[in-house]
Parts: C-alpha cells; sequence; structure tokens
C-alpha cells in the first residue's frame, strides 16, 4: 500500500489559490469535485504503491498566519454543514476542504435539533460568506442502525425508556424507517422482511431518507424559499468508497450532492429513486 501525505500548504499568493465560491451552484460543484478528488485519492492507495502527496492549498490568511499582520482571521465559511458525530466521516477531509471554508455542526444522526438548527441560524444572520447548507449523512451510521433495530425489534425500545435525550433523537428516525419499510416491502414484496438483506437495506435507505428530511426541516424552518441565494443540499458519504452520493432521478450513479426535496412529491420521488438504485437492489439480494 502507498503512503499518503495530505498536505495543507499556506502559500501567500495574489489572488488566492482557491477562491471563495459566488453562488451556491459554485460552492456545490466545489465541494461535489472535492469529494471527488479525495475518493479518488484513497482509490489510488489501494491500487498501488510508492508514494503520494496530495496537497490542499490554504490562504494564510485564515490560520492567521500571513506575513505582516496580527489581525483575526474573518470567518468566512462558504458552506455550513450538518454531519453526524461519527468520527469515520470528518467533513473536511471527505470535501477536500482546509480552515475556515466550512462551519461543521457534528451531531449523531446529522438531524436537525435546536442546538444545530440554533447554529445554522447563527451562521445564515452574520456570515455572508455563506452560500450553501449541506446535510451529510454516511452509511453504517450507528444511529439509523439502532432505529432500525428498534422497528424490528420493539422490545428493545424499553431500554431507552428512562432515557430522553437518547429516545427523542431515536423517535424522529422511527418514522423515517417505518417510511422506508413501507416503500421497501411494496417494492420488493413483504417475503423481502424474512430475508438477510431486509436489514441493510433498510438502514441504509433510512440514512439517505433522514438525510433529505433534515435538510427538508433545516430548509423550513430556516425560510429558505426557492429563488434564495442560499441553496439547501444533502448526501450520504459512503464508507466504502470515499464518494458521496444521494440517489435520484435522472442521474444513474447518484453521485454528489443533491437538492433537499421541496414537498411530498420530491420525497416520493426520492423513496422511488432509492429503490431503482442499483446499491439498494444490492443489498436486498445480499
Ligand atoms: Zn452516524
Amino acid at each position: 500500500m502507498k503512503i499518503v501525505d495530505v498536505i495543507y500548504r499556506y502559500e501567500a499568493q495574489e489572488p488566492p489559490a482557491r477562491p471563495l465560491p459566488g453562488n451556491s451552484d459554485a460552492a456545490r460543484s466545489r465541494l461535489d469535485g472535492g469529494n471527488r478528488v479525495f475518493a479518488a485519492l484513497l482509490e489510488r492507495v489501494q491500487d498501488e504503491s510508492g508514494h503520494i502527496e496530495h496537497v490542499i492549498p490554504v490562504e494564510p490568511h485564515d490560520l492567521g498566519i500571513a506575513a505582516n499582520t496580527t489581525v483575526t482571521p474573518k470567518h468566512r465559511p462558504f458552506a455550513a454543514v450538518v454531519g453526524c458525530a461519527d468520527a469515520r466521516a470528518p467533513v473536511e477531509l471527505v470535501f477536500n476542504e482546509g480552515p475556515n471554508n466550512l462551519f461543521v455542526i457534528r451531531v449523531a444522526g446529522n438531524g436537525p435539533g435546536t442546538d444545530a438548527l440554533g447554529s445554522l441560524k447563527y451562521a445564515v444572520e452574520h456570515l455572508d460568506s455563506l452560500k450553501l447548507i449541506v446535510v451529510l449523512g454516511h452509511s453504517g451510521c450507528g444511529a439509523l442502525t439502532a432505529a432500525v433495530d428498534v422497528f424490528l425489534n420493539p422490545g428493545e425500545y424499553l431500554a431507552l425508556a428512562t432515557k430522553p435525550s437518547l429516545r427523542t433523537m431515536l423517535d424522529r428516525m422511527l418514522l423515517v424507517v417505518q417510511t422506508c419499510a413501507n416503500k421497501l416491502l411494496a417494492t420488493f414484496g413483504p417475503q423481502l422482511a424474512q430475508t438477510k438483506g431486509y436489514r441493510r437495506a433498510l438502514i441504509e435507505a433510512s440514512i439517505v431518507t433522514n438525510a433529505a428530511l433534515s435538510a427538508y426541516s433545516i430548509q423550513e424552518e430556516l425560510g429558505i424559499g426557492e429563488n434564495a441565494s442560499l441553496q439547501v443540499v444533502y448526501g450520504v458519504y459512503l464508507l466504502e468508497t470515499h464518494a458521496v452520493w444521494s440517489p435520484r432521478r435522472g442521474s444513474k450513479t447518484g453521485g454528489g450532492l443533491a437538492m433537499a426535496p421541496k414537498d411530498l412529491a420530491g420525497f416520493v420521488e426520492l423513496g422511488n429513486a432509492l429503490v431503482e438504485s442499483e446499491r439498494i437492489a444490492s443489498l436486498v439480494r445480499s
């Protein structure tokens, strides 16, 4: 296996090596592109031997180390990311970004709880640089796995009866799991519930739907409209391939981030894209 150095390189340049994105579409393309770079880098690790040096250019101003200045860096992230607390999904690395680029909130299950929403509200109201809000789930999420296991074995809920903080998180996810179970069983037939692949397929379908629902909730609670200069998107970081995935109509691979659903029809469309995706189909067959 290769040796890989991921290097944050601070180099004073005018204009900066990586100017900040000017709008939501550019911010989304930058994150999608950054993730493709990260995923490709780790794919090369598996395939080849030798040494890779991967450089992420960073502006000295962003760490307050520019020459001839003692000024505190201006807070200027271009995207806010609500990610899971899971240590295997490091947000800046996943998107090939450095300090002062992302406003990151991490909480188990990447849900729109009060503190997460309050933090986002602060960012939206105070940071002019912000162009995009991202909800990032990840495959194999322990929070959604726990919700699926409670759904499949309701007796396990008793262990949570005296733990309100955990119960609150789980209750919201159970609705997502129930909806995904209905969709999977309606598509693949009720016999699916007896198969080995059902639990994994249900976990992974729930992870995508949960991220989409979080993105929708954030969009609605922050009052971000269709033509707003700020967009809300979501995706799932796949631990297996290191790529971000969001199954959707019109995209064969579902690579990259997707716009948050706008209404019920958007969720129905997502449900259809999910069950038609190769990833969920292969889990069902496994
Ligand atoms: Zn997680």
